[in-house]
């Protein structure tokens, strides 16, 4: 599919509820209006494109962001799949991984629920804390069958960026297209080393989780850019914030959508990062991963 010309963000939620089994209402993010407002001021930073992460168990609303496709004028991928345990619904676990695999094909071929809103994507698929558990395996199984099948792009959620690079592995040892294959939340794990290693397997890495300074300052994340922008990486990294809850939005006190462009990136680009390398990581790394 060919995306909007602009920038992209690449991993965020627009309507998700993890809030049954994380037990706190703060973590419904189901506030339209308020995040209608923080897309319409995206618009204006020049975002064109988000990649909604939202999926099956998480509380994934279709309609919602139709909704707010049309209000904002920016344009969200879709995404098939289930998240981690023990987010993924028991009737998903039932399946077998070929059952899973048709019913992400599914998704991407037909419509979502039975409606002509087709998925673009698989994700957010993921592994727990140091943990792959079963229904994880072969939640990932299902994955790499519906994206050879399909061809669609593929982003990983790491727990704290625990098993990322086994992820990788994982994916692209078993004939993944590493063009098309993101592991997410690599930045949460202040570890150069491991994300270069991470790169190495011929996947894009997520710097996603921007803001989120209770985990690891902004500071390290612009260091780390700037190393790898350095290394000549950076065709291999995209950027997002991965806002979860009513508390990250700017009507509770939040960082709200807009932190990126209105903090982070004029830092960045401070510290030294040309234009040229924020263009790969907001425009051209996007369009490559979404590209036929
Ligand atoms: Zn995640």
């Amino acid at each position: 599919m060919k995306l909007n010309d602009g920038y992209t963000m690449m991993h965020e939620h627009m309507h998700i509820d993890l809030s049954g089994v994380k037990k706190d209402q703060d973590c419904c993010l189901d506030c339209f209006d308020e995040i209608c407002a923080e897309l319409k001021q995206l618009y204006a930073y020049g975002v064109r494109n988000i990649w909604e992460v939202t999926n099956v168990g998480m509380g994934r609303d279709v309609d919602t962001i139709l909704k707010l496709e049309k209000a904002s004028g920016i344009h969200f991928m879709i995404s098939t799949g289930c998240y981690k345990d023990p987010f993924i619904p028991e009737a998903m676990n039932r399946l077998t991984a070929e059952e899973l695999a048709d019913f992400m094909i599914k998704e991407i071929m037909e419509g979502i629920d039975g409606s002509t809103v087709k998925a673009d994507a698989i994700g957010e698929i993921g592994t727990s804390k140091n943990e792959w558990t079963a229904n994880e395996r072969k939640l990932f199984e299902a994955a790499l069958i519906a994206h050879k099948e399909t061809h669609k792009p593929i982003y990983t959620h790491t727990t704290l960026a625990t098993l990322a690079k086994d992820q990788a592995l994982y994916l692209v040892d078993h004939g993944a297209d590493p063009n098309k294959v993101v592991i997410g939340h690599v930045d949460l794990s202040g570890d150069l080393d491991m994300i270069r290693s991470v790169i190495a397997c011929g996947v894009t890495v997520g710097f996603d989780t921007i803001g989120k300074n209770n985990y690891l300052p902004d500071e390290k994340r612009i260091e780390f850019l700037l190393a790898l922008e350095k290394d000549g990486l950076l065709n291999q990294v995209v950027l997002s914030e991965d806002l979860t809850r009513k508390s990250h939005l700017k009507y509770k006190g939040g960082i709200g959508y807009c932190y990126l462009f209105e903090s982070f990136i004029p830092k960045l680009l401070e510290a030294g990062l040309s234009q040229a390398s924020l263009d790969q990581m907001l425009i051209h790394n996007p369009q490559r991963i979404f590209g036929e």
